[in-house]
């Protein structure tokens, strides 16, 4: 089966060091396997996504060298997809609606919390109500403790990447304690982070998830969906993080790291390919 791998960024900045890495991580991968590189355009949050952020991505990865398959897939165009996978855990009776705001979640936590991948794990102040109550105010959460109870085998996902290189197997107590129940579709978007990327995954034949190891934590949320919706397992590859001279992660504000910054000061993709050991 040919390998095919994706880069999915979400067009809310310019495009940094780290996104270039994350990006040619993957193309070089499908490249030298004689696979399929996809990109995707994870633009679920219509609030802070912008054309033309987009338009500045397909600029900067066609100016790094990389081409990828047309036409690409932007997740604002596939709602249809993301309500009919939440409808199917919905009447497997695994989600609830949730009216809490970001507030209501501290305020009910015994403690202060790190918080797992999807934020703070929810406190469950809402987990009695019924799907019939969901109204357009409320969140869609996943039952963590039902779907675990559905799944009731342990699950595991095979990992490539330098870090965890090897096969986990999902703690169902770290789902419960530290993820909780998720939020499978946020208030305004329809959908959330988790639930799209597993759908667009299966949905794309996408067969190696290659992306940054903060998103390594997540897998479990996304192997636990897979499962429940029966979606075929891809391997992951978590790479590691690009971060600035003071070990400081890049972010999006980041206006320094931008690659625009670098082509207009006359770098060449070839210098950002050493800059980043590549
Ligand atoms: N869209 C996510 C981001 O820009 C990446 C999601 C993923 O690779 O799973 O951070």
């Amino acid at each position: 089966m040919a390998l095919v791998t994706r880069f999915a960024p979400s067009p809310t900045g310019p495009l940094h060091l780290g996104h270039a890495y994350a990006a040619i991580i993957a193309h070089d991968m499908a490249r030298s396997a004689g696979g399929r590189f996809l990109l995707r355009i994870e633009d679920i949050d219509q609030s802070r996504s912008r054309a033309e952020w987009e338009e500045a991505i397909f600029d900067d990865l066609s100016w790094l060298g990389l081409t990828w398959e047309t036409p690409v897939w932007r997740q604002s165009q596939r709602l249809p997809a993301y309500h009919a996978a939440l409808d199917r855990l919905i009447a497997r009776g695994l989600c609830y609606p949730c009216r809490c705001r970001r507030a209501d979640i501290r305020a009910a936590l015994t403690a202060p919390q790190e918080g797992g991948p999807d934020g703070p794990c929810y406190p469950g102040t809402c987990r009695h109500r019924p799907m019939h109550e969901a109204g357009p105010d409320d969140a869609i959460r996943l039952n963590m403790a039902r779907a675990l109870s559905e799944i009731g085998t342990s699950l595991t996902f095979h990992e490539t990447g330098p870090l965890h290189s090897g096969a986990h197997t999902l703690s169902e107590e770290w789902l419960l304690t530290t993820c909780g129940d998720v939020v499978l579709s946020r208030r305004d978007m329809g959908t959330a982070y988790h639930l799209a990327v597993v759908v667009d995954d299966a949905a794309q034949g996408v067969s190696c998830v290659t992306r940054g190891e903060d998103l390594f934590a997540a897998t479990a949320i996304h192997r636990l969906l897979q499962a429940l919706l029966e979606l075929p397992v891809p391997t992951w590859h978590h790479h590691r993080l690009i971060r600035d001279a003071a070990g400081k992660r890049l972010a999006k504000r980041d206006d320094a790291r931008a690659l625009s910054r670098y082509r207009a000061e006359g770098a060449s993709p070839k210098d950002l390919r050493h800059m980043l050991d590549l």
